[in-house]
Formats: structure tokens, C-alpha cells, sequence
């Protein structure tokens, strides 16, 4: 795929599970502050587009619920107009971002006013996976018959918890992975939440924080994400923190944008399996020496006087533009 990208003309090629991580370690600490005060609960995850439109139409007095943290998309956008372009010495104008994702919305997420920093667009086009694949086509790029190549560093590397982002449970088990280490101060030697696993449309899961026990759930499918908002909203039940999926079943790896399949069960079985049994070295976002150095991007976006933007925008602004 990377080789093919670069057949195809792009001069770099990121992986966005880098932005993943990015994404868990920003939203992990966002659920750190939220369960520490007790309050906005519960947190609700915000990278799927799909969902964030949901909530915003039919459920505006839970504004105050999503999480603030960018999706992995636009935080790799983000890094890539920023730290990237610094350290390549290259104008963020210059730069123009193309995201491939599985999703129909990730391109109505890329357009979203509040997707920038100081005028710069974190993503200038997002294309599905279904797309990407008629491109290469059109580009008579074959994958099967070109030699893979790596990605290019350092935005490249990145850990079995930004691989497992793409289905259902999976960012709610990364973001838990560095929660828990985190607030316990002890390493997870089971890095498996499997009660949250699972290609059926809700799970739920009791942790223990040691100071405190917090209630999750995962759901995929806007027919379950209203379920549960309706018992949170009646106050019928409790949680801490809940991620929510578009997509059912499976969530990304079931995206909309999707190339056509003869068997889509088996096909979603094999993503599913695939990212679930992630060989990553590393499989907690907080382990990673690359995530250290994003301690650095922070600083180094800090003197571009970018951070917060770069990693986190208000729903807020979002409401008052749309
Ligand atoms: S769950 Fe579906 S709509 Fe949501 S981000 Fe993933 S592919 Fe897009």
C-alpha cells in the first residue's frame, strides 16, 4: 500500500494509526480529568463522524458530552502541517494532506470548520479505501506485483493499540490500556479487555482504577447509540465512559467506504481478526518512545503556538458555526 501511495505521487506516506495514538493518549488523559472531578460524565468518544452528527441533531443538550480530542485523521493532518513540515522545513501552505479511510464521513469531518489550526486545514481531501482502490487501478498500480516499503518516519510508527482503533470496543480498550496504567501506576499484563470485544453491537465492562471503579460501554450502530443515550438521559443507567461506532457491525472496518465484497461476513471476520491480533511489539499507546517524542511535538507545537488546537477543537464551535 505504501509503495503503491508513492506509484501513485504522494512524496510522503503516514500511517494514521500514529494519529491513533496520538488520539488515545490525548483522550486518555481527557478521561483522567473527567473521572478525577466527576464531572461532563459520561465521556463519549468523538472520532467517528457519523455518531458526533447523530448526537448533534438529535441529542444538542448532550453537547457537553464528547470528548474534545481530534480523531486520528485529523490529528495526523494536524502533526503532519506542523511538527512534519518543521522538521522538513517545508510551508504548511505548501502541504496538501489526503487522508484514505474506510469512512463516507470522514470527508464531512475534514470539511468541519473547526478541522484547522490558524487557517491551515489538517485535511485537505479524504478519500475512502474504495476509492483509493479505483485510483490505483485507473494509475495501473497493481499491489499485488510491487514490493512493500516502509513508512515514512516518524510519524510511521505506531502500537498495537492504534491498530485495534478501527472496530468496535477497540479505542475504548486502547484509550482503557493507558488509563489504567496511568492512574494505577502499575503495568497491565493483560492488555486484553476482551468483555468489550466482539462483532455484536453492545458491550459493557467494569474497571477497576484502584481510587475508583468506572463503568464503560462500547456500541456500534446509531440504533444502539440512542438505547443507551435514552438510559443515560433517564438517568435508568450510569456510565463513565462510552464509545460509539456508526458502523454496524464492527465499526470502521464495516465503513461505508468500504470496497464492495462477494462475502462482506468473511471479510469483516478477517478484519476483525486482523485487528484484534495485533503482533505489535507494543500494544499500549503511553509505552511508545514515539509517543514520548510526541511529548516534544507538543513542545515544539507549543513554540508554533498551535497545541491545543493541533490535538483538540470545542464542539462548541462547531454549533455556533453550523
Ligand atoms: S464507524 Fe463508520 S461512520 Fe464512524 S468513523 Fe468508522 S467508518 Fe466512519
Amino acid at each position: 500500500m505504501v509503495a503503491g501511495l508513492r506509484r501513485l505521487g504522494f512524496d510522503a506516506v503516514f500511517d494514521t494509526t500514529f494519529g491513533a495514538d496520538l488520539t488515545i493518549i490525548e483522550e486518555g488523559t481527557e478521561i483522567i480529568g473527567r473521572v478525577t472531578k466527576n464531572e461532563n460524565l459520561p465521556i463519549l468518544t468523538s472520532c467517528c463522524p457519523g455518531w458526533i452528527n447523530f448526537i448533534r441533531y438529535y441529542y444538542p443538550s448532550l453537547e457537553y458530552m464528547p470528548s474534545t480530542t481530534k480523531s486520528p485523521q485529523q490529528m495526523t493532518g494536524a502533526i503532519i502541517k506542523s511538527y512534519y513540515a518543521e522538521k522538513m522545513g517545508w510551508d504548511p501552505k505548501d502541504i496538501v494532506v489526503v487522508s484514505i479511510m474506510p469512512c463516507i464521513a470522514k470527508k464531512y469531518e475534514a470539511s468541519l470548520p473547526n478541522q484547522e489550526s490558524y487557517g491551515i486545514r489538517d485535511v485537505d481531501y479524504s478519500l475512502t479505501t474504495r476509492e483509493l482502490a479505483k485510483i490505483l487501478k485507473e494509475g495501473s498500480v497493481d499491489l499485488r506485483y510491487i514490493e512493500e516499503e516502509d513508512f515514512d518516519s516518524p510519524l510511521g510508527v505506531s502500537t498495537g493499540a492504534g491498530v485495534i482503533f478501527g472496530s468496535t470496543g477497540g479505542v475504548l480498550e486502547a484509550a482503557l490500556r493507558s488509563v489504567y496504567e496511568l492512574v494505577t501506576k502499575e503495568t497491565l499484563e493483560n492488555v486484553d479487555f476482551v468483555a468489550l470485544r466482539g462483532l455484536d453491537g453492545a458491550h459493557e465492562a467494569v474497571v477497576d482504577l484502584g481510587v475508583r471503579k468506572i463503568r464503560v460501554a462500547a456500541v456500534s450502530g446509531l440504533g444502539n447509540a440512542r438505547k443507551i443515550l435514552d438510559k443515560v438521559v433517564s438517568g435508568e443507567e450510569v456510565f463513565d465512559v462510552i464509545e460509539i461506532m456508526a458502523c454496524p457491525p464492527g465499526g470502521c472496518i464495516n465503513g461505508g467506504g468500504q470496497p464492495y465484497a462477494k462475502d462482506r461476513d468473511a471479510v469483516l471476520q478477517n478484519a476483525w481478526n486482523h485487528s484484534i491480533n495485533s503482533t505489535a511489539k507494543i500494544n499500549c499507546a503511553n509505552h511508545t518512545r514515539t509517543l514520548k517524542s510526541s511529548r516534544s511535538i507538543k513542545t515544539s507545537l507549543a513554540n508554533l503556538v498551535v497545541t491545543k488546537h493541533m490535538i483538540s477543537c470545542t464542539w462548541k464551535t462547531l454549533k455556533q458555526v453550523l
